[in-house]
């Protein structure tokens, strides 16, 4: 196995099948899985605009990291909104937190 820093020129596949790869470097390789990343993806905050939700200079909603509220008292943000990690396993995990603080909050008005 080895790591290569170099970027991908041209992904070479016969009849739906990955064959190879070819680098910026004319360097081929024989391949036959490919896994992707995608970078660069933008936060889509935009609905919170000209609330009183706060955001990071990249658009991030800022929250409490314990109960996921956001400085409007009626609005929890969670997942992509809210961090890098663009990962479903977080995004959930975030959610079940805000859950428990949204009822802790509705308790409270009781
Ligand atoms: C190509 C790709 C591959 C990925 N692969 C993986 C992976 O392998 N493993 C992994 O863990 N994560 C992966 N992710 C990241 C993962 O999909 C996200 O981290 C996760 O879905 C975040 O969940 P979320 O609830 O924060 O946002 P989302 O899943 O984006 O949910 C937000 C929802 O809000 C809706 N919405 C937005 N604006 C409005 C509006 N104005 N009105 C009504 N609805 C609205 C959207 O339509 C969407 O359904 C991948 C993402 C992409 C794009």
């Amino acid at each position: 196995m080895a790591y290569l820093d170099d970027s991908v020129e041209q992904m070479i596949h016969q009849n739906g099948e990955l064959q190879e790869i070819l680098l910026a470097s004319h360097r081929r390789m024989q391949v036959n899985r490919a896994f992707l990343a995608f970078p660069g993806a933008q936060v889509q905050s935009q609905l919170l605009h000209g609330t009183r939700v706060r955001f990071t200079e990249k658009g991030h909603v800022l929250v409490n990291p314990r109960t996921k509220e956001t400085d409007h008292p009626h609005i929890w943000a969670v997942g992509d909104l809210v961090n890098h990690s663009q990962q479903v396993s977080i995004a959930m995990g975030d959610g079940a937190q805000a859950a428990i603080w949204i009822h802790k909050r509705l308790k409270e008005m009781n």
